[in-house]
């Protein structure tokens, strides 16, 4: 039988080693798992009424499947229900399994709304008032129920995620999370003691990325249905299922209307171990949601698009443009290779992205009046040959990414003092696109216009490529797609992602930030003072989102970081959504 304790007795007594081996070696209560997390929710209900299978049948395979595979994920639609399950899924572990389970929100800020409006009203219901302490109710981040516990993180802060080990791990809002933080999150769970369980949890952004890429690797369940009229089973599509016209979902087959609460869940890839869930509103009963998406999808500014997108059907997408093309990469190249130095007086610059590889990426490039011509594209393995590729092509100015041999990057711009700054990119607060601290040898750049501008320079064919790029150039390019996106605070915001390792397109970045450097350096020196979009043509174009203005600011208009000079802090952190921060 599942394990029922007496609650006076549990919060009366201390929990011993003994205690809780003899409760993982229960083998009858490990059988009795499988089945009993749907009849422990039903006990559970949301303030707004208990689990309704009849409304959300899609709902049920998740309470009756699953419950301690060891992974699962689910790509979803906002508004479903699932976070409703995954908090179910947590508190259920840690009351009748005893599990410590880690449950991460994007933001600290958020968890703690989310813990008084989601988690107390769950743990004051009927039932799990008496699997938690009073102590515990009002505590936001760490909720004791049952013999377990429940941790609640918000994503930003490292040190909230190293100090706990678990056995269950829930990662809600997944590509809103910081990316980089996500393996320090599964370390939690790898130890021997732990039971290792993940949950990936949210909707998706670009394809290729996050909740995307993780769902790819899983069995891949669709919703299917029955045809009342003509027996055809299906999934259903936006595509295929909904008639615009009549504003209802129809068979594919026989455009009849179509029922979507008899279906069944079908794995597109059955032998796969990993249950994946792609969860859309199509699939909510009622037929209002039909003219609401409808609506939706006729939107024509890019972020409102990217909502429907990701958020109302599910699915990962990026907007036409939003990412460099081979085609654009070919159309800048131009009739020559890499020369093996350089003798000529155009100023010459170079980026280096310090690559999780320990290689260096290093890209120079000659300034001409009005563009860019690459001169070495290359991987170098130390700071010595770099200071060979300084002397050989006459550089100027370079710019070096400040991780991870920050010590290293840093004892090499003492040695080109006034040459090489250090960059980094800016937190969200800094206001000027590129600041630059002269003493500290350092340069802040905001991460989302500094690509912008690369990637301006390559559409236009005004940094020219010579014929022999290395391999893995084109791929790197192209990982960053640029996307508008309403975050989780509902601030409307333009950001990168990346689909893969993106180090040339880092280094390229860095060039154009020592090429604005250089620039810098020469009105400093010349004590003229004159705004960045005046000065030169070089520098970064005011990043803008296309369709409309909202409120993304791209920074202020007056270029006065030149007389301001200041580098915000070290934090260090960017916007966190980057593939390989
Ligand atoms: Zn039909």
């Amino acid at each position: 039988m599942p394990l029922r304790l007496d609650p006076r007795e549990h919060f009366g007594m201390t929990v011993t080693d003994a205690f809780m081996d003899a409760l993982s070696s229960d083998l009858e209560a490990l059988d009795q798992k499988r089945t009993s997390f749907l009849q422990w929710a039903l006990k559970v209900p949301e303030p707004r009424g208990p689990l309704n299978f009849e409304r959300w049948p899609f709902q049920r395979e998740l309470y009756e499947q699953g419950f301690d595979d060891r992974e699962l994920v689910v790509m979803k639609a906002t508004q479903l229900g699932l976070s409703a399950w995954l908090v179910r899924w947590a508190l259920c572990w840690a009351d009748m399994h005893a599990a410590r389970v880690l449950y991460i929100f994007p933001r600290e800020r958020q968890l703690l709304d989310f813990s008084d409006g989601r988690i107390k009203p769950l743990i004051l219901g009927e039932y799990l008032r008496t699997r938690v302490p009073p102590a515990s109710v009002m505590n936001k981040t760490l909720k004791s129920v049952g013999l377990g516990i429940c941790y609640f993180r918000g994503s930003e802060a490292e040190a909230g995620l190293e100090s706990i080990d678990a056995d269950a791990l829930c990662l809600d809002e997944h590509d809103l999370l910081v990316q980089a933080h996500i393996p320090i999150a599964e370390r939690r769970v790898g130890g021997q003691d732990s039971m290792g369980l993940i949950r990936r949890v949210g909707f998706p952004t670009i394809s290729e990325h996050g909740i995307h890429k993780e769902f790819k690797k899983t069995d891949q369940r669709e919703w299917h249905v029955k045809c009342d009229a003509c027996g055809e089973w299906q999934a259903i599509t936006w595509a295929e299922n909904v008639d615009m016209e009549r504003g209802i979902r129809v068979c594919r087959a026989c455009r009849k209307p179509l029922d979507v609460t008899v279906g069944e869940w079908v794995a597109t890839y059955p032998t796969r171990d990993v249950r994946g869930y792609h969860v859309t509103k199509l699939m909510l009963p009622s037929e209002d949601i039909v003219a609401r998406l409808i609506e939706a999808s006729q939107e024509q500014v890019a972020y409102k698009r990217q909502i429907f997108h990701n958020r109302d059907l599910g699915e990962p997408w990026e907007a036409e443009g939003a990412r460099l093309t081979a085609a654009m990469i070919a159309a800048a190249q131009r009739d020559y290779t890499q020369p093996d130095a350089y003798l000529g007086s155009n100023p010459v610059v170079m980026g280096v992205d310090v690559a999780s590889t320990r290689a260096l990426n290093v890209w120079i490039s000659e300034q001409g009046e009005h563009e860019g011509r690459v001169l070495y594209l290359g991987l170098v393995d130390s700071f010595d040959d770099l200071a060979k590729l300084m002397d050989r092509y006459r550089v100027s100015m370079a710019a070096i990414d400040h991780l991870p041999e920050g010590r290293l990057a840093r004892a090499f711009a003492n040695r080109f003092a006034g040459r090489v700054y250090i960059v980094n990119y800016a937190t969200e607060t800094q206001k000027d696109v590129l600041t630059v601290d002269d003493q500290q040898r350092r340069a802040s750049v905001r991460r989302t216009e500094a690509i912008d501008a690369l990637q301006e320079r390559i559409r236009s064919q005004r940094e020219r490529l010579p014929l022999d790029l290395p391999t893995d150039f084109v791929q790197q390019m192209c990982a960053n797609v640029r996307s508008v996106e309403q975050d989780d605070l509902g601030k409307v915001k333009v950001l990168y992602r990346a689909d893969g390792p993106d180090d040339w397109a880092q280094a390229g970045t860095y060039a154009l930030v020592a090429a604005d450097c250089w620039w810098i350096r020469q009105q400093v020196n010349q004590e003229e003072i004159t705004s960045l979009d005046a000065m030169t043509d070089l520098g970064f174009q005011r990043s803008a989102i296309r369709e409309d203005s909202m409120d993304y600011s791209p920074g202020r208009d007056d270029g006065s970081y030149m007389t301001d000079q200041h580098v915000n802090g070290y934090g260090f952190e960017d916007d966190g959504y980057s593939y390989d921060e």
